[in-house]
């Protein structure tokens, strides 16, 4: 039988408890999981790209089936390197929910490949990486929304 492999792609900047979450539950549902950090050569990340990859990788040891990749461009382009026939994403509030819906609609209209997506565990919708820099900005310690 054909593997059935799904690419989460992010910015991951940086990756939280939240996605880790995302990869733990999404991995149950595919043979193969590529975590995909979005790398946009306009935007400052707060790490060098192979410190984000390294990172994350640690964060997944434990998961057998999730590697984690960084990529440049259309997300789609990512699946059709890799034989992905989904994309993992999750949703925290309705606000992601407009969002994700929109980009699942143009990721299908543009390759056919379908949008799989999780809902947060409750514990974890206020996690978010922007709110996590904007803590680190002002010395706060946020060990705790990290893996
Ligand atoms: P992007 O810039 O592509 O939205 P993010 O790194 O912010 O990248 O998020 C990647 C995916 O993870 C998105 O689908 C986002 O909704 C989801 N996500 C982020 N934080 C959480 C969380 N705390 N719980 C569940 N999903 C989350």
């Amino acid at each position: 039988m054909k593997q059935r492999t799904a690419i989460f792609p992010g910015s991951f900047d940086p990756f939280t408890i939240g996605h880790l979450s995302i990869a733990e539950r999404g991995i149950k549902l595919f043979d193969r999981l590529i975590i995909a950090i979005g790398i946009n050569d306009h935007k400052q990340a707060s790490l060098p790209e192979q410190q984000r990859i390294e990172t994350i990788s640690n964060a997944v040891r434990h998961l057998p089936g999730v590697e984690v990749i960084a990529y440049r461009g259309l997300t789609v382009d990512v699946c059709r390197q890799y034989d992905a026939e989904f994309i993992l994403r999750g949703i925290r509030s309705v606000t992601d929910y407009e969002y994700e819906m929109n980009m699942a609609d143009i990721n299908r209209r543009i390759s056919g490949i379908e949008t799989v997506v999780l809902y947060t565990l409750p514990e974890y919708a206020y996690v978010s990486s922007s709110v996590v820099r904007e803590l680190q900005r002002y010395g706060q310690d946020v060990g705790q929304f990290l893996p």
